[in-house]
């Protein structure tokens, strides 16, 4: 059934529960589809809003097989999901994005090699397999500089930095001396992120690139229109991100961040997904990147992505910053979006506040 119609009504399998996935069901039952989320916790917050929930870890191929016989497709949320288990149920019930970008995205080292092939310049890098390889990564790239375990990390997990070369060991070997890469540390001045959808037509469509900033590796605030973003460097980020998109025949959100350098945009990583950067587009764009995901994985035509506003700001709430969601509504500007995730321990993403001005 590739490349045909899901009429609303239809089940969309979600792989993972986190807010994401929830924000996906809630655009999902807004164009009238319903949601069965597939995800290891008793409770989770996508599950709360959707019509069904297979509790079962990722890599239980068994339930995963049952759960692709409930749904006619299946998306993501989530990005360290084992993909050869979803290779095999993409046999009878198509898959969305594209196992090959999931697979890319799981592995910084291959993703930056992909990258570099498509024309983009990601950091210098070096793959880090052993002690001997942590040395002259140094000595090639020089410091300061950041070992990234090539696997399994998220929000600035699975990284540290190092500001001369005799921490590159210790530091290599703290992240449990995993295959990683080495990477130079950019003095940037900007971060910013293209998201796009693409259409099982191949139609694409861009939003306005958010100027990100973060707190201890965190997601801290999208702001729209991107201040400090040289149109020069946002086309080049653009056209890498549509020819990335083609040569994956992507359909869904697409995610790229990149820093801003003198000479041209730094590609930094890729998410197969919705992003936390394009939660603004909620209420600030015409249609958001949810809608526009759903859209995207049931053939349906996209949606424009103009923005609603003069200026934007998305607000992540951070752990303890959630307890402040009373002051927020008494702003007539600010949207507030609460995921229900329970505990709001440090670092957790406890919900999101959109400003429109
Ligand atoms: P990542 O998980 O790789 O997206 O890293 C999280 C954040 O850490 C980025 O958004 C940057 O703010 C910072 N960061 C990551 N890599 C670098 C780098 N090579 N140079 C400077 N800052 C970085």
């Amino acid at each position: 059934m590739t490349g045909e119609t899901l009429p609303p009504g239809s089940m969309i399998g979600v792989v993972g529960g986190g807010q994401l996935g929830r924000m996906l069901a809630i655009s999902a039952a807004q164009l009238g589809y319903r949601c069965h989320i597939f995800a290891p916790n008793e409770f989770c917050c996508a599950a709360e809003v959707s019509a069904q929930h297979t509790q079962a870890d990722y890599d239980d191929e068994a339930a995963l097989a049952d759960f692709a016989e409930t749904v006619d497709v299946i998306t993501y949320e989530f990005e360290n999901v084992p993909a050869a288990p979803l290779r095999t149920v993409a046999e009878a019930t198509p898959v969305y994005p594209p196992i090959d970008a999931l697979e890319l995205s799981q592995d910084r080292l291959a993703e930056k090699d992909f990258i570099r092939e498509h024309g983009g310049r990601p950091a210098p890098y070096r793959a880090v397999d052993s002690i001997g390889d942590i040395a002259h990564a140094v000595e090639d790239i020089g410091t300061p500089g950041i070992v990234k375990t090539r696997r399994f990390g998220y929000d600035g997990k699975g990284q540290s930095r190092i500001f001369a070369a005799d921490g590159a060991e210790p530091a290599w070997r703290n992240l449990g001396g995993q295959p990683s890469v080495y990477e130079a540390f950019i003095d940037f001045e900007n971060e910013f992120s293209i998201i796009l959808a693409r259409g099982i037509d191949g139609e694409i469509r861009l939003y306005d690139p958010p100027r990100n900033r973060h707190a201890d590796g965190i997601l801290s605030t999208s702001t729209v229109p991107g201040e400090g973003i040289i149109p020069d460097q946002r086309a080049a980020a653009s056209t890498l991100a549509r020819s990335v998109a083609e040569s994956l025949e992507y359909v869904g959100v697409l995610t790229m961040e990149f820093f801003t350098a003198l000479d041209g945009p730094i590609f930094n990583e890729m998410a197969p997904r919705v992003h936390n950067s394009g939660h603004w587009t909620i209420e600030g764009a015409a249609t958001s990147q949810f809608e526009n995901h759903i859209r995207a994985i049931c053939g349906l035509p996209l949606g424009e992505t103009g923005l609603t506003a003069d200026r934007i700001e998305m607000t992540n709430l951070i752990g303890s910053e959630v307890e402040r969601w009373g002051d927020w509504l008494k702003k007539d500007q600010a949207h507030l979006h609460l995921y229900n995730k329970g505990e709001a321990r440090p670092g957790r993403k406890m919900g999101h506040v959109t400003q429109l001005f």
